[in-house]
């Protein structure tokens, strides 16, 4: 609408002059604040300030219509631009109402004085209220009644009043603003003090399960109205937190999958109108490793929560990593520490049977398990054969080298891990697992020089017992086992060899000497028979070497049949053998050497005799050493030789 101007009508100024109503001098009403500043400094927009003008207006009608009754028919406010309009009309009613409030919007103000005036047929007597620099800044106005004298006194007395009503309107409206912003101060210090106590009790935690509790109870508190779900990445059993796998099947379009992808908050808008969705990722330096989900019916999240959820997602995810660093390169150090700990005492034996026992005892105690087997491939047999295991049922048991998961990790030498062996009908058939009912199983294969040798099982009665961490370490400590095991068969095996005499497969003399000490140590008697082949130098010469050599099988061969597993039998020099008897006196020992001789010759082709020197130790002996145990065997087989040979002497 064009502005309109006041229209002074010379006709009606006449009238009015002669009503005695002199064209009123400008009054300064410097009460009002200078609203600009007033409105900006309190609340930052004019919208508040003309809200104020107008219920103070509205107050101040009130009170004025009454006393002014019979001069005036209606009542405006406006602003001296005349960009907006009240207007209380007392006894105006439709066209004529309407259209005045037009004539007034559009009419700027000219004259900065009070005026009276006519507009729309109506008079109106209008007072131009100043604020404390003089500006003008409202208009207070009154539509007079008909037949009344125009005169601005009154309006101008009762203007006066205005500026109280507008004060005590300043007042509530700024006290319930302040009062309010009082409350989000505080509100939003409440918050920051939470957010930088969360930081500093984050960062002190090295328990990544404490940093998750922490992150969950601070968010409590901040939003205690809201839910709160973590998801992570990892699955990992977590003390009473409401911690969740984050799963992506089917949820491309939810908040947290979209937070974990583009690692930034995510804000959910497509809700009821109340509700509030957010996801937070949890990020670090290295990566993200999960979400925290808020979820309220309470949306009263504003863009001062939005910044704190992005403090504490950063702090949150920074505190989650060194946390976890901290347990990673703690179980590093510990796995480091176990297996030094494991290699030196595996290296302090080098007997297959001390190394078996105490692997298995060790993997038990470091996996927490409930049962150990392990197995061994038998090269010439090609069977696995368990050589430790906690469940005696299974104790030397032996198996095909394709069966079970002994055979699966030899083939594959791949560890495999199962966390519920019941609920996984396609799994070998186990003999461990169904004789004990247990669940969980990891299973390493014993790899040495690339070659599988055998295979460790460690299970637990409960399902998901083993983590992915056991299951790498037991692949490490596998590797260890069966360089400790090779190791004790090479050794076994170098010693085989120095302790046995080839020919004969009878032990090697510095063997038997060693032994008959070692008895002479802890046992109460035992004897010897030395064993000498008659005229064997004429069976060389007659048969050759190799025949010889024969006899001397044959001759070994029928010592050991006539002997016990715990007799030692040795070839003692050429074709002297000996036989060593532990607790045996020579009452019994010239049995043993009478069957020798007696089956030498009976049953060697060609057909020798030999002849025996018997002597035998006691502990009640003067003097006992091996020496003069052999001394007193050679005499009596010197003797033997003399008197015939073919026979037995006693030393
Ligand atoms: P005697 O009845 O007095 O024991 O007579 P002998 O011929 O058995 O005794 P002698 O000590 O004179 O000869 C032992 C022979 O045994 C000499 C050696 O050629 C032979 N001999 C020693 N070791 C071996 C061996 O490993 N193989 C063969 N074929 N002969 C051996
Ligand atoms: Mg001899
Ligand atoms: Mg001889």
């Amino acid at each position: 609408m064009e502005s309109q101007s006041i229209r002074r009508e010379p006709a009606s100024e006449e009238r009015l002059r002669e009503n005695g109503a002199a064209d009123a001098a400008p009054v300064s009403l410097q009460l009002i604040p200078d609203y600009c500043d007033a409105s900006a400094a309190l609340f930052g927009n004019d919208i508040q300030w003309i809200a104020l003008a107008k219920a103070a207006f509205s107050d101040w009608a009130k009170q004025a219509e009454p006393v002014m009754h019979a001069e005036a028919k209606g009542w405006f406010i406006r602003d001296v631009s005349g960009s907006w309009l009240e207007f209380r009309e007392a006894e105006l009613f439709g066209c004529a109402a309407e259209e005045l409030r037009e004539g007034l919007l559009g009419l700027g103000l000219e004259e900065p004085g009070n005026v009276l005036f006519q507009l729309s047929g109506e008079r109106i007597a209008q007072v131009v209220l100043h604020d404390c620099r003089g500006n003008p800044a409202l208009l207070l106005g009154m539509v007079m009644r008909e037949g009344y004298p125009a005169s601005l006194d009154n309006l101008m007395r009762l203007a006066l009043g205005f500026p109280s009503w507008l004060y005590v309107h300043i007042e509530k409206t700024a006290g319930a603003f302040l009062r309010a912003e009082r409350l989000v101060e505080e509100r939003e210090a409440r918050k920051k003090d939470i957010l930088f106590q969360m930081a500093l009790d984050l960062y002190s935690k090295i328990d990544t399960d404490e940093v998750l509790g922490g992150i969950i109870r601070r968010i409590n508190e901040l939003y205690p109205e809201a839910r709160i779900d973590l998801l992570m990445t990892q699955d990992q059993p977590r003390s009473g937190l409401p911690v969740k796998v984050l799963n992506f099947t089917g949820m491309d379009e939810h908040v947290c999958t979209r937070a974990f992808m583009e690692g930034k908050i995510v804000i959910d808008e497509c809700l009821q109108p109340g509700e509030f969705q957010m996801a937070v990722p949890i990020s670090g330096k290295q990566g993200i490793y999960g979400v925290m989900h808020l979820h309220s019916h309470k949306g009263n999240f504003g863009p001062s929560d939005a910044q704190i959820m992005k403090v504490l997602s950063s702090a949150a995810g920074s505190a989650f990593e060194n946390a976890k660093l901290y347990e990673q390169s703690n179980l590093l150090v510990n796995e480091l520490r176990l297996i030094n700990e494991l290699t030196k005492q595996l290296n302090q034996s080098l007997k297959m049977h001390d190394i078996f026992n105490f692997a298995s005892a060790e993997l038990m105690q470091i996996f927490k398990a409930d049962y150990c087997c392990i197995l061994q491939l038998d090269q010439e047999t090609g069977k696995f054969a368990v050589h430790a295991a906690n469940v005696p049922a299974i104790l030397h048991e032996t198996f095909d080298e394709n069966s079970g998961f002994a055979g699966m990790v030899c083939k594959s030498k791949e560890p495999v891990i199962i966390s519920d062996y019941w609920a996984k009908p396609q799994a070998p058939v186990s003999r461990l697992m169904q004789l004990t009912g247990a669940r969980s199983l990891i299973v390493a294969p014993l790899i040495v020089h690339e070659e599988a040798k055998g295979a460790i099982l460690v299970a637990h009665q409960q399902p998901g017992f083993f983590s992915y961490d056991n299951y790498k370490l037991l692949q490490v400590l596998a590797g260890h086992i069966g360089l400790a095991l090779t190791n004790a068969s090479l050794h076994a095996e170098v010693r085989r060899m120095v302790i046995t005499d080839n020919l004969t497969g009878l032990y090697a003399r510095n063997f038997l000497d060693e032994q008959v000490g070692n008895h002479q140590k802890k046992d109460i008697c035992g004897s010897l028979i030395v064993v000498d082949i008659d005229y064997f130098k004429q069976v060389n010469d007659t048969y050759g070497h190799q025949v010889g050599d024969e006899i001397l099988i044959q001759v070994s061969k029928i010592i050991r049949s006539c002997i016990r597993d715990t007799d030692i039998a040795a070839r003692w020099g050429g074709e002297e053998l000996a036989i060593y008897l532990p607790q045996v006196m020579t009452e019994q020992s010239l049995k043993i050497a009478e069957r020798i001789r007696f089956r030498v010759e009976k049953d060697t082709r060609p057909s020798v005799t030999v002849s025996c020197g018997v002597s035998e130790w006691h502990w009640k002996d003067d003097k006992i050493s091996v020496e003069s145990l052999f001394y007193r065997s050679d005499m009596a087989l010197y003797k033997a030789k003399h008197v015939g040979r073919n026979r037995i002497m006693i030393g």
